[in-house]
């Protein structure tokens, strides 16, 4: 069936990795018919939500910005190993964008961008637990919670540092002394100086959860349309008329661009220009081994995730700024292997399961990108979800119905508002 063979939606939304089907939920949950569309089918490994390491609940809501990191981005710029790098290019955009990122590297912004990122954060896991409530979707979300797992002493002293504010905001984040590590994962050597718990860390099995939760969204009764990539768009005045795709046209009354990284060039053909870069980053995926924790654990300062996944465990981590690329890098990947053997020296790393590489859509305060496209009545973006998408898209889902909606947003809109890095904020 082609698109033109069905019935205009009051809502279209472009992307169906995991920020668009959230979107779709709230709006269908709202009271509109709904139709997504994306370019391959949901679960497809292009996208970032597809294989990504799935950490979801309230721990890692730091901005990427912070002090201290333009200093340390140059020394991370020649370490395979570093968390972060940029790939050098005379890129306007790019350009722009380190120049927003370089403005928010201060104490005041990184406290504002915590709190507001937590408060998506919490809502979120809050939404998820209803949304893996529903048919289908038992068992995509488990909270175990989260270790955080620290190599030196300076590391842990700074993660230690980080547990009253995160208290005093509801956070169940506490010391953990060797002896309850111990017992919470049972013959785990880890090489650490000390560990953390949240409590409320949690995860959700990717691509499971994708896909259940467009089964579930199909069961709603939203249109899912795949092969369907976008292409142009018919535009009268101050409105889209028409949505112009592989499978044909389609005349929804609202669209919603949730594309991942490649809103930048969807938003582009309507003239909207978004303050957003692709974030490279890869997952390992390795058989489960007795040196394999059972929960999920972030190396605090190598900035790597590890998510057991049953008889496997996927690894995953770095954020380059190397454009649209998505080639793997052999030396980044050892790097990323060889940082989780400094704190986990029995995992076994030999046998690659799966090797992938996704593209992570970041904006300079690593707030997301939510709110009407100026110049358009009936033009949206939700978009710029960036290191944490999986846990914010819930939130960010829910604030997106309640704009196009025309109800009053549970968040502040503005704080996400697409032109905000025009208005120096
Ligand atoms: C290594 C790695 C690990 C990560 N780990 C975590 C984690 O543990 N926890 C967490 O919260 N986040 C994590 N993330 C981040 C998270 O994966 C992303 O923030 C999130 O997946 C972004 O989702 P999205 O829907 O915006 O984009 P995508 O998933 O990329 O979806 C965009 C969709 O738009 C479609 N599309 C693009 N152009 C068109 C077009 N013209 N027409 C139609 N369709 C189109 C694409 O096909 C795609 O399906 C990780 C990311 C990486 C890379």
């Amino acid at each position: 069936m082609t698109t033109s063979d069905r019935r205009d939606p009051d809502v279209l939304v472009i992307g169906a990795g995991v920020v668009g089907l959230c979107c779709a939920w709230f709006l269908s949950r709202a009271g509109h018919t709904v139709t997504v569309v994306d370019r391959g089918e949901v679960g497809d490994p292009a996208a970032c939500s597809a294989g990504n390491t799935g950490f979801v609940g309230t721990q890692g809501s730091a901005p990427l910005a912070e002090p201290g990191v333009p200093a340390k981005g140059v020394r991370w710029l020649f370490s395979p190993e570093s968390p972060f790098s940029v790939k050098p290019r005379l890129d306007g955009a790019l350009l722009a964008w380190l120049w927003h990122f370089r403005r928010h590297c201060t104490e005041r912004h990184a406290r504002a961008g915590f709190e507001t990122l937590l408060a998506l954060k919490q809502r979120s896991l809050a939404l998820l637990r209803e949304i893996c409530a529903a048919d289908g979707l038992a068992g995509t979300l488990t909270e175990r919670g989260m270790i955080l797992a620290c190599h030196t002493e300076q590391g842990y002293a700074r993660a230690r540092r980080t547990i009253p504010a995160a208290t005093a905001r509801g956070v169940p984040l506490r010391d953990l002394d060797r002896a309850e590590l111990a017992r919470l994962e049972p013959g785990v050597d880890f090489a650490v100086a000390g560990a953390l718990l949240n409590e409320e860390g949690a995860a959700l099995r990717i691509p499971a959860f994708l896909v259940a939760l467009a089964d579930a969204l199909r069961a709603r009764g939203v249109d899912i349309v795949t092969g369907a990539e976008v292409r142009d768009f018919e535009v009268t005045g101050r409105r889209v008329r028409a949505v112009r795709t592989a499978r044909g046209d389609l005349r929804p009354a609202e669209v919603v661009i949730a594309a991942g990284v490649w809103s930048t060039a969807c938003a582009r053909m309507l003239g909207v220009g978004l303050t957003l870069q692709p974030a490279k980053g890869y997952t390992v995926t390795v058989p489960a081994g007795p040196g394999t924790p059972t929960r999920p654990v972030l190396l605090s300062e190598g900035k790597v995730a590890v998510m057991p996944l049953g008889d496997r465990v996927r690894i995953g981590g770095t954020l380059e700024l190397s454009g649209l690329d998505a080639s793997v890098s052999p030396r980044r990947v050892d790097g990323i292997l060889h940082t989780a053997r400094r704190y986990l020296p029995a995992l076994e790393t030999d046998r690659r399961l799966d090797v992938w590489s996704g593209l992570r859509p970041c904006t300079p305060d690593s707030l997301p990108l939510i709110g009407r496209a100026g110049g358009f009545d009936n033009v949206s973006v939700a978009t710029g979800h960036g290191h944490i998408g999986m846990g914010l898209a819930p939130a960010g889902g829910e604030l997106l119905a309640q704009i196009v909606s025309g109800t009053e947003p549970a968040l502040p809109a503005r704080t996400f508002a697409l032109d905000r890095f025009r208005r120096g904020i």
